[in-house]
């Protein structure tokens, strides 16, 4: 049904230098879908959603979200029409209180009301950010500052949320609540394309996944589906 892809990304290729990172990859991400993409270190999967915002320079290929081409759009732009990422390593502000940082988030709205509304559902996610608002951000746990980062992402109402890695580095009870709320906020409606090294959760909530491998996407299929495979198995949930 192609009339409710959101995100399509075709050949697309990105090298540093003379090192092809990813080599024409093609998925897409359909309306109201959380899709996993999964594969070892260095597979290209960052290289693969930094290319998708713009972040890093691609030399081939297309991204179209909502069916338009959205090559050389700035963030800002991007956020506007709902296409929201949280980097790996998060980059909160770390000066700002945990509050401020959310406010932030929003600054491409004007609706006061309505932001502190939303101020609100971030702290029903995430209790913890409730009970710091007033700490700075760089003072916090890494768990917590991933739970900003996603919180700050959320200020801005996105149509699409693009999560790399979120549960990188974090203590095990931190990387069950964060796989939680990365449920609860597919739950509420936001379409998600999740980058994880942690293959066995990715797949555990998305609809669909797809492997990269060198470069390239080698197996995709229904999230249960690969979590079965016995080569996704075999290779990425130790088995
Ligand atoms: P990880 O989980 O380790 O982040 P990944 O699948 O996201 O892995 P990428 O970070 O996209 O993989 O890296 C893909 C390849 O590109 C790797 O070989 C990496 O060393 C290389 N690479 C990534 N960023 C850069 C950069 N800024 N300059 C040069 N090479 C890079």
């Amino acid at each position: 049904d192609e009339g409710n892809i959101l995100l399509a990304v075709s050949g697309l290729k990105v090298a540093y230098g003379g090192i092809q990172a990813v080599k024409g990859v093609d998925f897409e991400v359909r309306q109201g879908e959380l899709v996993s993409l999964i594969g070892a270190n260095g597979a290209g999967k960052s290289t693969t959603l930094k290319a998708i915002t713009g972040l890093q320079p691609s030399n081939a290929g297309e991204v179209r979200y909502m069916g338009r081409v959205i090559k050389g759009q700035g963030a800002w732009d991007l956020v506007k029409q709902g296409l929201v990422m949280v980097p790996e390593g998060r980059g909160t502000f770390t000066r700002m209180t945990i509050t401020e940082n959310l406010q932030m988030g929003a600054y491409i709205r004007n609706d006061k009301k309505e932001i502190e509304a939303d101020i609100e559902k971030v702290f029903a996610l995430f209790p913890r950010l409730k009970e710091r608002r007033k700490q700075l951000a760089g003072t916090m746990s890494g768990g917590e500052q991933q739970m900003l980062a996603m919180g700050r992402a959320l200020m801005a109402r996105p149509k699409l949320l693009l999560l790399d890695e979120p549960s990188m580095g974090l203590s095990p009870i931190m990387v069950d609540k964060i796989f939680e709320v990365v449920n609860d906020i597919h739950q509420q409606g936001v379409t998600v394309l999740l980058v994880e090294q942690n293959a066995s959760r990715a797949l555990q909530l998305a609809n669909r996944g797809y492997v990269m491998e060198s470069g390239e996407v080698t197996m995709s299929g229904a999230g249960e589906e690969l979590l079965n495979d016995p080569k996704v198995r075999a290779a990425y949930l130790g088995e």
